[in-house]
């Protein structure tokens, strides 16, 4: 993977070191006009976390062809192992990006995940905002990781982009597990992204994301997250004792 860009190694999860634009224009843009298959992780210190507990998610992880660091306490964790990386690359960002891409080359895109409501809602979104996507097939997030009707549906679809938003360690286990079956197809976990297209989850300010706040939004806007909060601190505390 990864080419000449360079990475970092966090906890053995290897990061790659390039900006947003660098990354869709230089790397992403080509394999979607070249059909290659690509699977994408965009990694916060909760998904680091969750590969240091599960030897297992943690192949997942590491078979993946780009890490991207998504997550405030990624960046700080590159800052203080005095590699810095060059920036956040929140997934959501990245989503509406490749939208982009897509509108503008009409490629087709399957959406996988999230509620049946907000799914649905996606898609009128979706079709609404980029109106040259080609709207290869959609599903909800609810059903088994072996349900092989889903994995089925999507092969018939042939999608050029294959969003996946089922939340860690499912999506990229999805993914993983299936994607050998696929061609081609770019391959995404985006987490709660698709409630936050659908209009139904608010991302912070900007002023909050430029400060490296999001987290501490999101918290505050739902609190059931303040488990999955111990998990980045208990994270931030291996790095900064050097455990890791
Ligand atoms: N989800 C799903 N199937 C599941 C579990 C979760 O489709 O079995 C969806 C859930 O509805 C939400 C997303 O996955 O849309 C996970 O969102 P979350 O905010 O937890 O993800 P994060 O961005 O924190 O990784």
């Amino acid at each position: 993977m990864r080419g000449k860009n360079s990475i970092l190694n966090i906890m053995d999860i290897p990061f790659l070191n390039i900006s947003k634009s660098s990354l869709v224009n230089d790397i992403l843009r080509p394999h979607l006009m070249n059909g290659n298959k690509t699977f994408i992780v965009t990694a916060n210190p909760e998904i680091v976390m969750r590969t240091k507990e599960d030897a297992s998610y943690k192949k997942v992880v590491q078979s993946a062809d780009y890490v991207i660091p998504d997550g405030a306490g990624i960046l700080l964790a590159a800052k203080y192992k005095k590699h810095p990386l060059r920036e956040r690359i929140p997934g959501y960002e990245l989503m509406l990006d490749l939208l982009q891409i897509a509108n503008e080359k009409g490629l087709s895109c399957y959406f996988l995940g999230a509620s049946g409501s907000v799914n649905l809602k996606v898609v009128r979104v979706v079709e609404q905002k980029y109106p040259n996507v080609k709207i290869a097939g959609h599903h909800h997030g609810f059903f088994q990781l072996d349900d092989l009707s889903v994995v089925e549906d999507v092969k018939r679809a042939s999608p050029d982009l294959i969003f996946v938003a089922l939340g860690l360690p499912k999506q990229e286990q999805w993914i993983e597990m299936h994607n050998n079956q696929f061609e081609k197809g770019l391959f995404m976990g985006v987490g709660g992204s698709f409630d936050v297209l659908a209009g139904v989850v608010k991302r912070a300010p900007q002023a909050w994301i430029n400060l490296n706040l999001e987290w501490l939004y999101r918290l505050l806007k739902q609190p059931f997250r303040l488990k999955r909060i111990f998990k980045v601190f208990k994270f931030m505390f291996l790095i900064l004792l050097k455990k890791e």
